[in-house]
């Protein structure tokens, strides 16, 4: 951030002694409020602020801070849906019957879209958590007490109690007759309470060949209700090489017009 050494600058350092010259906003002046010509409206430093108070309450890593549904890009037309239907989600919530399940393989774009429905509903004031369902697990284990339970119920209870929880990379783990009633137990409570599970996987609930699992097959439990119940599913393709070569079609396209806008630029500066 560059020094400023306006008269309202030194003034605020003064009314502020804390804040240092250098971390003061030279938009807002640490106020949280901009005045434009327009008017004065929230300053960009507060609302970033105030995404990443959300994030470390969410427990959402810092990989994911970029994530948002505007930055999201759809590569086909189960992508493109795939973001439509979370969009409209993210602002009809909290009137929706369901939770959300995004199903893909490896670089769809599932955990960016789980991501940021949370950061939507954190704006808006919902409590939401992000757990990698691998790590819950082994924060559970780590905290197991096999003579008093508490610390097990300190990891578990706000991931029952939260509004909104994104639970990532379902199946993931390897399917212990622990880890499938261990989510049985989430999804049910959660399900009982209406509360919101948004989950990804790197599994489909069809067998795409005889030696590959289904997500039903890692992770189906008696104790939690059918997924379809609590969870409409989304499934995101993966690009296919015909779109693929489609779209480099379209950027050499673009490539050649631009080298023959250049060669024309080019011929005119020469002509005269
Ligand atoms: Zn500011």
């Amino acid at each position: 951030m560059t020094k400023r050494t306006s008269e309202k600058t030194s003034l605020r350092a003064v009314e502020r002694p804390a804040e240092t010259e250098a971390s003061v906003c030279a938009k807002c002046f640490g106020t949280g409020i901009e005045v434009t010509p327009e008017g004065a409206r929230r300053c960009i430093c507060r609302a970033l602020r105030d995404e990443a108070d959300q994030s470390k309450r969410a427990k959402l890593p810092k990989r994911y801070a970029h994530c948002h549904l505007t930055n999201y890009t759809p590569q086909n037309p189960s992508q493109r849906a795939a973001l439509q239907y979370a969009t409209n989600f993210m602002m009809e919530y909290p009137a929706v019957d369901r939770g959300l399940l995004f199903m893909g393989t490896v670089g769809v774009g599932k955990t960016h879209l789980a991501v940021s429905i949370l950061k939507g509903l954190a704006e808006r004031g919902f409590s939401c958590l992000f757990y990698e369902f691998g790590s819950l697990l082994k924060e559970i284990q780590d905290s197991y007490n096999p003579n008093t339970y508490t610390s097990e119920l300190g990891v578990l209870s706000p991931v029952l109690n939260t509004e909104v929880l994104v639970l990532d990379e379902l199946g993931a783990s390897k399917p212990t007759d622990w880890v499938r009633d261990t989510l049985g137990h989430i999804i049910n409570s959660r399900y009982n309470d209406k509360k919101l599970t948004v989950f990804t996987t790197n599994y489909l609930d069809i067998r795409p060949n005889d030696r590959e699992e289904t997500l039903e097959d890692r992770i189906a439990s008696a104790r939690a209700p059918a997924f379809s119940k609590c969870a409409k599913a989304l499934k995101l393709r993966a690009r296919t090489t015909a779109e693929a070569s489609i779209q480099g079609c379209e950027a050499s396209k673009i490539g050649l017009f631009k080298d023959i806008k250049l060669f024309c630029l080019l011929l005119y500066i020469l002509c005269i």
